[in-house]
């Protein structure tokens, strides 16, 4: 299909690019990962950012904590890291355990982080973009997607996808509205959209009747149903409308990770 973006192809074309920019670096990046509990998709997502980071010559420091760790020892571990000028991103592995965190917000460990070191773009104010919003905005880079102009719909205002991508595609000139659960009559803000794009977790939320034709449709959504893994777009409904899709899984999944470790190559550019 032509108008399908292949999310997997994309980052093989960023990584090819980052690894040569790693060996140029003159010095291996090196990421620290806080993971708290045994939460097992934290785990396996953490291992995921390791092995990637490996394959990458970026040097990744997983530092794991029990459940019930006491509160301040993590963030004394946050404190030095920061001062560590060998540590050049620090990252927190979401979600953050509430057996852990008792009487705490989970917002307090990543504040902690120096704004220079959160390659994740955790805390208003970090000059990373969050590694799902980056990827996002690489594909539509990558995809030679014009957003200057152009309406925007975003559907999710997390702070973590929604807002951050929103944010950026008004910084690149595109009118930009934000679509949430409690938006009256979202069906027809979407179908306005050149750019559409849904974080919002539910599947089967995008069906044709919220899609302009020929609009570019970007998922970010990832859920489970019926032991298998969907976005929020109807793609067999979508697709054909659409000049533009990515799938889900496939299309925004693999840009994040890759989009991560740019984040972390960044970090150490920034500082030189
Ligand atoms: P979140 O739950 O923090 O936020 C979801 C947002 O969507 C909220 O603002 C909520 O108001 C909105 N929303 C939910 N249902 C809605 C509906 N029916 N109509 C309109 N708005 C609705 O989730 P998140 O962390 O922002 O992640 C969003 C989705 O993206 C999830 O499916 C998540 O798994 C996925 N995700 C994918 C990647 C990736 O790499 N592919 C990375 C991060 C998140």
């Amino acid at each position: 299909m032509s108008n399908l973006i292949d999310g997997r192809a994309l980052a093989k074309v960023h990584e090819e690019r980052l690894a040569k920019k790693i060996k140029l670096l003159g010095q291996k990046p090196k990421v620290v990962s806080i993971l708290i509990g045994d939460d097992p998709a934290s785990v396996l997502y953490t291992n995921l950012k390791q092995k990637k980071a490996e394959e990458l010559g970026i040097e990744f420091a997983p530092i794991r904590f029990l459940v019930d760790e006491d509160f301040d020892k993590v963030a004394g571990k946050i404190r030095e890291f920061n001062g560590d000028p060998s540590v050049n991103g620090i990252m927190v592995q979401l979600p953050i355990p509430d057996k852990f965190l008792k009487d705490h917000d989970w917002t307090e460990l990543p504040h902690l982080i120096t704004p220079e070191k959160d390659v994740d773009g955790l805390v208003p104010g970090s000059p990373f973009l969050s590694a799902t919003a980056r990827a996002v905005i690489s594909i539509l880079e990558d995809e030679n997607v014009e957003v200057s102009g152009k309406k925007a719909v975003v559907i999710g205002r997390s702070d973590l996808v929604g807002k951050p991508v929103a944010e950026k595609l008004k910084e690149m000139g595109a009118e930009v509205e934000v679509v949430h659960r409690s938006t009256p009559e979202p069906t027809k803000i979407c179908d306005q959209a050149d750019i559409l794009i849904s974080a919002a977790g539910s599947p089967k939320l995008v069906r044709s009747d919220r899609v302009k034709e020929g609009a570019v449709v970007i998922d970010v959504g990832t859920s489970e149903l019926d032991g298998k893994i969907v976005g929020d777009v109807d793609f067999e409904e979508v697709a054909p409308k659409a000049s533009k899709i990515t799938p889900s899984p496939g299309g925004v999944g693999p840009m994040t990770v890759i989009s991560l470790m740019e984040n972390v190559v960044e970090s150490v550019t920034r500082r030189n």
